[in-house]
Order: C-alpha cells, then sequence, then structure tokens
C-alpha cells in the first residue's frame, strides 16, 4: 500500500505496547467493561466481576458518540472519575473513547488508552491530537472503511510521533441485517500481512447478538488476533447504552473459561507455513 511509511509491515518489527504489566502484542489481552459508565454501583460492580473472571483491562465509556441526540450521551468527567477509580481499585488499567480533540489532553491524564471510535476513524484532527500524546491508541476500524483507509488513519498518528497504535476490527455494514455489522475476521491476518500494528476485535459491536459473542471470541483467537474487548454489564437490562448485546458476569465468565484454553493451544501451534 503506497503512502504508508510507519504503519507498513516492512517499517518495523511487529510493535509491543507496555500498558502497565501487559504487553499488547505479545500477551493475549482481553478488556472488559460496560459501554456506558452509568453509575458507580455499575462500575464497580462490573469492575470486580471482570476482573474475578481474569479480564486484563477495564473498558468504559464517558463520552458516547450516540446515533441520537436524545440518547444518553455519558457523564462525561464524573464517568472517567468512576472509571479510573474502579481500575484503581482492582488493578485494571483503563481505557475510553474520547470524541472531541478538545478532551483529549485531560483524558490521557487518566485513561491507560484512548479510544477512537469507529465514527471517528477519518476525524483528522482527533487523530493528530492523539497522535501528540504519549498514551496508546485503540483505532477502531470506521464501519464503512476499507483496511487502506484504516492503516492510512493509523499512519495520522504515528506520524504525529506517537507509535503505539492498536487497530480494532468492530465490523462493517454490509447489506446483512441479521448482525449488527458484519465482522470482517480475514482482517486480522490480512492485517498481519500489511502492518506490524497490534489487532484486536470486538466481537460485542461486530454481532450485536449475545449467542454470536463467544463463538466469534474464539474464532478471533484462532485467526490470531491479539486481544479481545467485550462489553459486559452488572445488570444488562437496566443498561443505558448497547443492553441486548452486554454479557451478564456469569456469561463473561464462561467465555473465559473457553478463550484462555484455546489461546494456550495457539501459542503453542507450529507456526504457519506462509510468513504470517
Ligand atoms: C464502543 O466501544 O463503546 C463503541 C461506541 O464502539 P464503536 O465505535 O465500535 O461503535
Ligand atoms: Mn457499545
Amino acid at each position: 500500500m503506497k503512502n504508508l511509511k510507519l504503519a507498513a509491515h516492512s517499517s518495523s518489527e511487529k510493535t509491543i505496547i507496555p500498558v502497565g504489566d501487559l504487553e499488547i502484542g505479545r500477551d493475549f489481552v482481553v478488556i472488559a467493561g460496560p459501554c456506558s459508565i452509568e453509575s458507580r454501583e455499575q462500575t464497580m460492580t462490573t469492575a470486580a466481576a471482570v476482573k474475578a473472571s481474569g479480564a486484563d483491562m477495564l473498558r468504559g465509556g464517558a463520552f458516547k458518540p450516540r446515533t441520537s441526540p436524545y440518547s444518553f450521551q455519558g457523564l462525561g468527567l464524573e464517568g472517567l472519575k468512576l472509571l479510573y477509580e474502579a481500575g484503581r481499585e482492582n488493578g485494571l488499567p483503563i481505557i475510553t473513547e474520547v470524541i472531541d480533540p478538545r478532551d483529549v489532553t485531560w483524558v490521557a491524564e487518566f485513561s491507560d488508552i484512548l479510544q477512537i471510535g469507529t465514527r471517528n476513524m477519518q476525524n483528522f484532527s482527533l487523530l493528530k491530537e492523539v497522535g501528540m500524546t504519549s498514551r496508546p491508541v485503540l483505532l477502531k476500524r470506521g464501519m464503512y472503511s476499507t483496511l487502506e483507509e484504516w492503516l492510512n488513519c493509523a499512519e495520522y498518528i504515528l506520524s504525529e510521533g506517537n507509535p503505539n497504535v492498536i487497530l480494532c476490527e468492530r465490523g462493517i455494514r454490509t447489506f446483512e441485517q441479521y448482525t449488527r455489522n458484519t465482522l470482517d475476521l480475514s482482517a486480522v491476518p490480512a492485517l498481519k500481512e500489511l502492518t506490524h500494528l497490534p489487532v484486536i476485535i470486538d466481537p460485542t459491536h461486530s454481532t450485536g447478538r449475545l449467542s454470536l459473542i463467544e463463538p466469534m471470541s474464539l474464532a478471533s483467537v484462532a485467526a490470531g488476533a491479539d486481544g479481545l474487548i467485550v462489553e459486559v454489564h452488572h445488570d444488562p437490562e437496566k443498561a443505558l447504552c448497547d443492553a441486548d448485546q452486554a454479557l451478564t458476569p456469569v456469561l463473561f465468565d464462561n467465555l473465559m473459561r473457553r478463550i484462555r484454553p484455546l489461546q494456550a493451544f495457539m501459542q503453542n501451534l507450529p507456526s504457519c507455513a506462509m510468513a504470517c
């Protein structure tokens, strides 16, 4: 792909991103937590549950990019403080979405990773702003974007001086209506050919269906993903955002019990014949 000076596979060794004790790109990371931070009780309960099941990081949106302006927009600073506190209390690094370039500097003071959501993948001023911080950035794939467009967005961040970019496949829009989006799992091995950046999968937003989250998580491990980001809510029926797709703590625990052995198995699999 032309124009990729820093994101291209050939330009660097595989990128390993240290976050707390984790090394993203080397360790398989599971990031879990609610879609949005709603209250102290919800955040603390969910954080303790995902920690107990072996999650590596805690997610939660304080700023929500909602399709309707009348939907819950997130608690902002108050939400970020709750997420930070829950992370500290449970020994989990945190990740949250930033949607406005003006918020990047102060959100970066609290959050271990900055998330750029699908709707902002090509918000170039936001990309430049996060590129100027020293926080790792999780860049979600735009729901209408090609791999080349996505990698060019990673290039925006890298070219501002921030080498720590994680790519997250979260499904793309197709004509299929049964699933919320279509999970492009082939993006994982394709990206491994194209870039040295770690690639993780979001089985929650890509399927939007509880019953599909576990099979697609297992398939992501088999496809060679570097991790997962999954939505979990202590009481999904009461969730203010994405209630239908949130795993309960019990379902998340079941998922983790199946993910870890597969991941250990994959680690011992002889490397593939093609240079991947
Ligand atoms: C999210 O992770 O909460 C989110 C809004 O995801 P996406 O940008 O992939 O829709
Ligand atoms: Mn969500």
